[in-house]
């Protein structure tokens, strides 16, 4: 079966909604970032939580400076003042400090900068408008309302929010927990010397622990299986039974010693596709007992585009993220002429940049090979070309996809 990638990962994603969501826990503030909210979090608060100045300055009413622009001062508040009981002489200026709570009855703060001291008092030098440099209660976040909905990635901008509020634990949706292992009798584990001549790295599992980690997710490394077809039948079912999703690399094309398709034929509902993309032709997916399964292909860069792609947006949606943002892509014009063949969609490996003219441009980072690594190193985005397209002249518009901060 020959898939579009659009449609490879529609399917992807229209599993992910058929499984069940996380279960949740209670976490701590600081232990909460990059985690997901499991409900929405109702502000306790409001944020101010009273009127407050803006500005060290003069507090007024309208009513006075329109009779006269020199006001004899009268008190001073600072921040963490208690003004409960405060009384306010009419046809006087209050000096009030940044954060300060603002007196009943206050129409304004006058910056310092606009005004003039003297012994009779304090001049206005500036037209006063209602309400300027006036904080209100509840300006920021007001009380009741869902500052951060269910099934949103807590970054640091939104705990701080939540400080603010004085949360300081709250519910997150667990971590998704993800099994890996690598398939293929030529791989040595990192650290060890080659064990003979045609043996390289197993630097796909060592990638995905990475990847897998930014994404959040409890891994389970399963190490190195053999290309043997009971010994990865054992391993997919150790992992099926472990995790929420299996990820493995290697043995998922037509080779004769992909065993990984025989193992998993008998193990469940498994779909072996051809995506019309580049790199990354054959992709398996499917479900081994509660798990859901992708098989990704064993060149390392092919692992690296399948996984950005199309496992990426398949695990935030099943560690519980509501809104996955649409990819977005750029328009610009080619700086580099860019090999492409007709008939799959290219993830070709690009530099976003700034030209001599001020104007974005993408080149190449060179051979796009699905075994050149280094095609990713000084990559920021990818230039995605459609399956219909062909050789692509310097000058020509493409799409361009910038990486976000998975792969940085
Ligand atoms: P396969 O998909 O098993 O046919 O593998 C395709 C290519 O990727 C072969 O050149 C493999 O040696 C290589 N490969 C497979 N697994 C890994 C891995 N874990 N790390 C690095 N390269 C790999
Ligand atoms: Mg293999």
């Amino acid at each position: 079966m020959l898939l579009t990638f659009e449609q490879a990962k529609c399917k992807i994603l229209q599993a992910a909604l058929l499984t069940k969501p996380p279960e949740s826990e209670t976490v701590q503030l600081f232990d909460a970032l990059e985690r997901i909210t499991a409900e929405p979090v109702i502000s306790p608060i409001n944020v101010p939580g009273f009127d407050n100045s803006a500005m060290d300055g003069y507090v007024v009413r309208l009513s006075d400076i329109k009779q006269s622009k020199l006001l004899p001062l009268s008190k001073t508040i600072f921040a963490g003042d208690d003004i409960t009981n405060l009384y306010w002489p009419e046809h006087t200026c209050i000096r009030i400090m940044t954060g300060a709570p603002v007196p009943h009855g206050a129409d304004a703060v006058i910056m310092q900068e606009d005004t003039e001291k003297s012994d009779a008092g304090i001049a206005f030098l500036a037209d006063v408008k209602l309400g300027n440099n006036i904080r209100r209660a509840g300006e920021d976040v007001k009380k009741g309302t869902v500052t951060v909905p269910k099934g949103e990635r807590l970054s640091i901008p939104i705990l701080s929010t939540l400080a603010t509020l004085g949360i300081s634990k709250l519910a997150v949706f667990k971590k998704l927990k993800v099994a890996i292992f690598s398939t293929g009798n030529e791989l040595t584990p990192i650290g060890e010397p080659l064990s003979s001549f045609a043996s390289i790295y197993d630097s796909n599992r060592f990638t995905l622990n990475l990847l897998l980690t930014k994404l959040n997710c409890e891994i389970i490394d399963l190490g190195i299986i053999a290309d043997d077809p009971t010994k990865i039948k054992q391993a997919l079912e150790t992992a099926s039974q472990q995790a929420d999703l299996v990820i493995t690399s290697g043995g998922v094309s037509v080779g004769d010693a992909d065993f990984t398709k025989t193992a998993l034929e008998q193990l469940g509902n498994i779909n072996f596709w051809k995506i019309a993309m580049k790199p990354g032709k054959p992709f398996a997916f499917g479900q081994i007992n509660n798990a859901l399964f992708c098989g990704l292909p064993g060149n390392p860069v092919s692992t690296l585009v399948t996984f950005y792609q199309l496992v990426q947006p398949l695990i935030l949606a099943l560690s519980g993220i509501e809104n996955l943002s649409s990819d977005s892509t750029l328009r610009v014009k080619t700086a580099t002429n860019l090999k492409k063949s007709i008939g799959r969609t290219d993830f070709q490996r690009g530099i976003l940049q700034i030209n001599a003219q001020g104007e974005l441009e993408v080149i190449t980072t060179g051979q796009q090979g699905s075994h050149i690594t280094q095609s990713f190193n000084q990559a920021n985005c990818f230039i995605i070309l459609e399956q219909n397209r062909g050789n692509v002249n310097k000058g020509e518009l493409v799409s361009v996809e910038l990486f976000n901060e998975l792969l940085k």
